[in-house]
C-alpha cells in the first residue's frame, strides 16, 4: 500500500503530497544543495516527479531555475517557503525539517536519514553513527 504524505507552507496556501516511499532519505553535504537552499547541509527526502505532486496552491508556486545549476526551487509565493526542490535527475526533494514541522514534529522511521553524501565536501562535521560517503 502506498503511504501518503503531506506538507505545507508556512502560510498553507500550497499544499503538497508525497506517495510511496522516497528515493533517498539522507543528508546531503554537497554544495550544489548549499548553494541552492542557503543551508550547510540538505536533509533530503528525494522522490522521483510523479510521486509528489501540488496538492493545494498550484497556482500559487513560484518554479524558479537556478541561473547556473540543473536545479529549481520551487516556493510559495505568499510567504516565500520552498516547498521542494528539484536536482538534476529531475528528482523532487523535500526537505526532513519541512516534513516534521508539518507533521507534529514527527519523522517517521522509514524518512529518516540512513547515510551522509558527499560527506568529504561538507562545511560541518556530524558526530553521529550514520555511514558517510
Ligand atoms: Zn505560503
Ligand atoms: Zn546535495
Amino acid at each position: 500500500m502506498p503511504e501518503n504524505h503531506k506538507v505545507h507552507c508556512d502560510c498553507n496556501a500550497v499544499e503538497v503530497s508525497m506517495s510511496g516511499s522516497p528515493k533517498v532519505h539522507a543528508f546531503c553535504h554537497c554544495e550544489d544543495c548549499r548553494e541552492l537552499l542557503q543551508v550547510p547541509y540538505h536533509s533530503v527526502l528525494a522522490w522521483e516527479a510523479d510521486q509528489v505532486s501540488v496538492t493545494k496552491g498550484a497556482d500559487q508556486v513560484i518554479e524558479f531555475q537556478h541561473p547556473t545549476k540543473r536545479m529549481t526551487r520551487v516556493f510559495c509565493k505568499h510567504c516565500g517557503e520552498v516547498v521542494y526542490n528539484t536536482n538534476a535527475m529531475g528528482w523532487k526533494l523535500i526537505s526532513q525539517l519541512m516534513y516534521r514541522k508539518c507533521n507534529d514534529d514527527k519523522l517517521p522511521e522509514d524518512l529518516q536519514s540512513n547515510a551522509h553524501f558527499f560527506y568529504d565536501r561538507r562545511i560541518v562535521d556530524v558526530d553521529d553513527a550514520l555511514p558517510k560517503r
